[in-house]
């Protein structure tokens, strides 16, 4: 019956208030259950947003390097154009140490001050 060895109380996930009935109630009230569900799907909203724009900009910035044919720009100058390295859409490293690097269907290749073999590439392989 309990759940809670210091108190015997069980307590609501969104306000603490001892919860009282069915012992597999997780909220006091109707009214918890909701915010505390709102709560949740707003935050995953807004961090599912924070990284999906995060990766359109390093995109955004990747094709521009790609139609100045540019193919090993600077990791410096790529962040003052919003580039953020550690967003990446795909990561493959090989045996002989090397590490490539993918946002989409542009892939790169990334040494601490630079990219390098920036291309569009078809299949990761
Ligand atoms: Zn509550």
């Amino acid at each position: 019956m309990e759940n809670n060895a210091n108190t015997g109380k069980r307590r609501c996930l969104n306000c603490g208030a001892p919860i009282l009935g069915r012992s597999d109630k997780l909220f006091c009230c109707g009214r918890c259950k909701n915010e505390w569900h709102n709560h949740i799907t707003i935050s995953e909203k807004r961090r599912r947003e924070r990284v999906f724009t995060a990766l359109w900009r390093n995109y955004k910035v990747l094709e521009m390097m790609l139609d100045a044919e540019e193919k090993a720009p600077e990791i410096q100058s790529l962040s003052e154009m919003g580039f953020k390295p550690e967003y990446v859409t795909g990561y493959k490293r090989f045996r002989n140490g090397r590490s490539e690097f993918r946002c989409f269907d542009i892939s790169y290749n990334k040494t601490e001050a630079r990219l390098y073999n920036l291309r569009r590439a078809p299949d990761f392989g």
